[in-house]
């Protein structure tokens, strides 16, 4: 959500999602929708127990089936909305590292090694195989850089914020 409100939605990538949506469980259809209000009408009506009433479980229009957070699992759906990102992300690449040549910084904030191929792996494929690309890594765990980047991979083992508060406050100067 924070993302949302500081890039437009061409810059943005959901590849594993947003809590902000949700999608039919099968999914039947390629749509996507907003749970703002429902999850309001959820939180109003929680029990002391703190479950929900089961005939406010959100259902699918078309077939019933439960609606579930557009979080990546084995129904994820890759929509609509989802290939659109796709095409922004590959033109995104193509304009600045093949057309203009631009020189780009891959910026990794806290990323864990659990699902690599999602963010950690095409990262440090786009740095080796493009001489202006250049790999930053900001972790509090313990890691480092893969060293077949040379000095275009840093990896800095601190906290994230601290990080980036003195990055501003230098820029700033
Ligand atoms: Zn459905």
């Amino acid at each position: 959500m924070q993302i949302d409100r500081c890039f437009s939605s061409e810059a943005i990538r959901h590849f594993q999602g947003d809590f902000a949506y949700l999608q039919c469980r099968q999914p039947c259809h390629d749509e996507l929708i907003s749970n703002h209000e429902i999850v309001q009408k959820l939180h109003e009506n929680l029990l002391p127990d703190l479950n929900i009433p089961a005939d406010l479980i959100p259902r699918c229009d078309i077939c019933s089936w439960p609606l579930v957070p557009w979080i990546r699992d084995d129904t994820f759906l890759e929509g609509k909305k989802w290939r659109e990102e796709a095409d922004n992300h590959r033109r995104f690449l193509r304009r600045h590292l093949i057309e203009n040549e631009d020189r780009l910084l891959l910026l990794e904030l806290g990323v864990g090694e659990m699902t690599p191929a999602i963010i950690k792996l095409p990262f440090w494929e786009l740095a080796m195989k493009n001489e202006n690309v250049t790999y930053v890594c900001i972790n509090t765990e313990k890691g480092s850089a893969p060293l077949h980047l040379g000095n275009r991979g840093v990896y800095i083992n601190e906290d994230i914020a601290s990080v980036l508060t003195e990055t501003c406050l230098l820029i700033r100067r």
